[in-house]
């Protein structure tokens, strides 16, 4: 399984060959292309190894996910993780995240043992079957 959607990268490619400076690091450490400044010149498509960028056919400017750059201004949540309903997009230090998705894990199994004549599928069994 993969997420295609942009990973506000420490060393961003796309940052790096933006000719216009268009794309900048916010104060939240994330990655946003500034869409009255970019010129459409795609050189950003090329410098992401995730392909998460596109062009706006309407505007012609490059977009990508901003982690909800307007929320996060107000102390919100991005969307995504806001709207999930199984908590499968989590929002908050990748610490904090990998501790709640170990209790989620933990817990989940410990309700499919106890269900009566229950069986747990596990990631090997499925792939194997
Ligand atoms: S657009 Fe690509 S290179 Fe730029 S921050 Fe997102 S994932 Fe990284
Ligand atoms: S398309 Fe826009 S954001 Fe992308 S590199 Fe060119 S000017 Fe920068």
């Amino acid at each position: 399984m993969m997420s295609d959607v942009c990973k506000h990268c420490v060393k961003a490619g796309c940052i790096e060959v933006c000719p216009t400076g268009a794309i900048i690091r916010t104060e939240f450490d994330t990655v946003v292309i500034q869409s009255d400044v970019c010129n459409g010149c795609r050189a950003c498509i090329a410098g992401c190894p995730f392909g998460v960028i596109d062009m706006n056919m309407i505007s012609g400017t490059a977009q990508k996910c901003t982690l909800c750059y307007d929320r996060m201004g107000v102390g919100l949540e991005p969307a995504c993780s806001k709207a999930c309903p199984t908590d499968s997009i989590q929002f908050g230090p990748s610490a904090s995240c990998a501790s709640a998705r170990r209790n989620a894990w933990t817990s989940s199994r410990r309700k499919a043992k106890c269900a009566p004549g229950s069986t747990v599928t596990t990631r090997t069994a499925r792939s194997a079957a």
